[in-house]
């Protein structure tokens, strides 16, 4: 069965929540793994975590918690996801990437670059008869196409299985990246080249899904044998709904086909954890993009982690209450 931790991540207020006088806290800390949601009409809700994280969290305890176990484990050939969930604003890329992906204040750097400095120390502590190399691809999914963010021109990248690697993206860029310095010098040219990208289309970032994706592979010195594993992190696009009326065009077909991804992911997730693993028939890999490329990091004997990302505010207490029922439901 599949192992994900569900975390929830409650930011500070906003200025613009702070200054708004209707505007309070609407959770009520019970300890580390639950607390009680108070929606519009008084009503309580109790949501229990594998941990939950509230204002004053620090990026490093998240990472140490959620990811650190998972960058291990992927430098032993285990595949690994961990993934932000949650409406726009809601900190998944402050949580991934921290203020900026190059970030030098060590306390306010996000998953990603601590996912770094962890693959490389995990390789340095490791057995030296064996070889490791670390690739790095980096892909946006935006209405349902795959676009190659270390090669804007590579804008429909298609996703094959191979029985000896499995997904497999096969026309995509992948860096080998030899220091940690160098993979964060990648992943900020991927991130450049993605608002480039948001421009010329005319599309918010927070619409499409970020996919990071290091292949970590090791060699045996003594007959070559080859062994990978896959660590994958996933900056999710928005989770809010889109108001019904107001939205046309465009708007909609985008808010569509990220609530299709969405429950699609969700689908998969509880699936897994259901224990459908071997009746692979039955899991919906192939129901999105995004499902399909997480499809051998989502399964068998690989480890998840989702976090769910929130505002602690009354005026989004309607969005949170959906992206903790997201994450309770994973469980
Ligand atoms: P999302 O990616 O979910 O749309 P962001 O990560 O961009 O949201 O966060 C929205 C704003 O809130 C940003 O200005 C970000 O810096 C801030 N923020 C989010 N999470 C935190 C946090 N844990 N601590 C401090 N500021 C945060
Ligand atoms: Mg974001």
């Amino acid at each position: 069965m599949l192992n994900i931790t569900v975390c929830a991540r409650f930011r500070p207020l906003n200025s613009k929540e702070r200054r708004n006088h209707n505007d309070s806290v609407c959770i009520r800390r019970t300890d580390s793994e639950s607390f009680i949601l108070k929606d519009e009409k008084e009503d309580d809700f109790t949501f229990s975590f594998d941990r939950v994280f509230y204002e004053e969290s620090k990026q490093a305890d998240v990472y140490k918690f959620l990811a650190l176990p998972i960058v291990r484990d992927a430098v032993n050939a285990i595949n690994g996801t961990i993934i932000t969930y949650g409406q726009t604003g809601a900190g998944k890329t402050y949580s991934m990437e921290g203020p900026g992906i190059l970030e030098c204040d060590e306390q306010k750097k996000g998953l990603l670059s601590r996912a770094v400095y962890g693959l490389f120390d995990s390789i340095k502590s490791s057995d030296e008869a064996i070889k490791h190399t670390i690739k790095l691809s980096m892909v946006e999914i935006y209405m349902e196409k795959v676009r190659d963010l270390f090669d804007l021109s590579k804008d429909n990248i298609q996703i094959k299985e191979s029985k000896l690697q499995g997904i497999i993206l096969p026309r995509v860029t992948e860096i080998t990246v030899l220091d940690p310095a160098e993979a964060l010098q990648s992943l900020s040219s991927g991130i450049a080249n993605r608002a480039v990208g948001e421009t010329q289309m005319n599309m918010a970032s927070s619409r499409s899904h970020c996919v990071y994706i290091f292949t970590i592979h090791q060699e045996l010195h003594k007959d070559r044998r080859v062994k990978s594993g896959k660590l994958i992190l996933v900056d999710l696009a928005g989770s809010e709904k889109v108001e019904k009326t107001g939205a046309e065009g465009r708007v909609l077909e985008e808010a569509k086909t990220i609530n299709k991804s969405l429950s699609a992911l969700g689908n998969v997730v509880n699936a897994v954890t259901c224990g459908l693993q071997g009746k692979l028939n039955h899991i919906p890999y192939r129901d999105s993009k995004l499902t399909r490329i997480l499809q051998d990091a989502l399964g068998g004997n690989s480890r998840t982690a989702l976090l769910c990302c929130c505002s602690p505010s009354t005026s989004n207490v309607s969005e949170s209450l959906s992206t903790l029922r997201f994450g309770a439901r994973a469980k």
